[in-house]
């Protein structure tokens, strides 16, 4: 069975830009795309704003007929109710959010949010037809402790057992020493891992799961790395946080195709 995977560049703007400069870099973005004739319909572009902005991003996505998508950087285990401070799963759906970025290694370190955590925030975005990016990935205590895939296999394994059968979920392996580093892992690197991930979830969820799966790599994506990182069989994508701040650069990692001789 070989399903195609749609390739997603997603863009993780973390706690940068409020709404006001979103609606400048999320108009930038569009005409940047629109002037490359990028091919929207063979890979996906998708930006996870800060909460406040995307009220104004839905707004200018909607009037000016972008084909970008747009999603949350976490959302709460709960529905509606009080939890003070949180924002449900179903706001999110009401603000058009197709995406929720699940277990960001800055969530899980700061905010310190467990496996099982993740896996309910997960679950909570699926109920309401959110596909949640659930990241994992290993310090680098980890990679010298376990090895590089160690982590992130349980990591996985810990999310996927909050799930119902068979989800639409993206999993993001980031490994947390190449985030905001300017060191990223190396392609085979990143495919060694990714590929064992894909192996992990065919094993707990079936073929078709673990086929039509996309897995991103994220860790210090640029533009001058994107097409090594795509020509790997497992992965998918990237889940990209300072290169995705810089129009020019985004829309360049977006056109990684151009880039790629197999
Ligand atoms: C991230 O925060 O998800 C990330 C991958 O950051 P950066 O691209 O800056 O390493």
């Amino acid at each position: 069975m070989t399903t195609v995977r749609k390739p997603l560049i997603a863009g993780n703007w973390k706690m940068n830009f409020d709404h006001l400069q979103a609606l400048a870099f999320v108009q930038k973005i569009g005409w940047s795309l629109n002037d490359i004739k990028h091919d929207l319909e063979n890979v996906e572009i998708v930006i996870f704003p800060p909460f406040t902005d995307l009220r104004s991003v839905q707004t200018l996505v909607d009037a000016d007929k972008l084909r970008i998508g747009y999603g949350a950087q976490d959302v709460s285990q709960h529905g509606p109710g009080a939890y003070t401070g949180e924002i449900a799963a179903e706001f999110l759906q009401k603000l058009g959010a197709q995406y929720v970025i699940t277990g960001h290694s800055e969530r899980r370190s700061y905010h310190g949010e467990s496996d099982e955590l993740i896996g309910k925030k997960s679950a909570a975005a699926l109920r309401q037809g959110i596909t949640p990016v659930i990241c994992v990935g290993e310090t680098a205590e980890d990679l010298e402790a376990h090895g590089a895939a160690a982590v992130p296999l349980q990591q996985v394994t810990a999310v996927l057992a909050e799930l119902p059968e068979n989800p639409e979920v993206v999993i993001a392996y980031e490994p947390v020493w190449a985030i905001g580093s300017g060191k990223a892992a190396t392609a085979a690197q990143a495919q060694e891992v990714c590929g064992a991930i894909r192996q992990k979830i065919t094993e707990l969820r079936g073929e078709a799961f673990g086929e039509k799966t996309r897995i991103l790599y994220g860790g210090s994506v640029k533009s001058e790395n994107i097409a090594e990182f795509m020509k790997q069989p497992d992965i998918d994508g990237a889940l990209i946080g300072g290169a995705s701040l810089k129009v020019e650069e985004f829309t360049k990692i977006a056109q990684f195709q151009k880039h790629i001789t197999v």
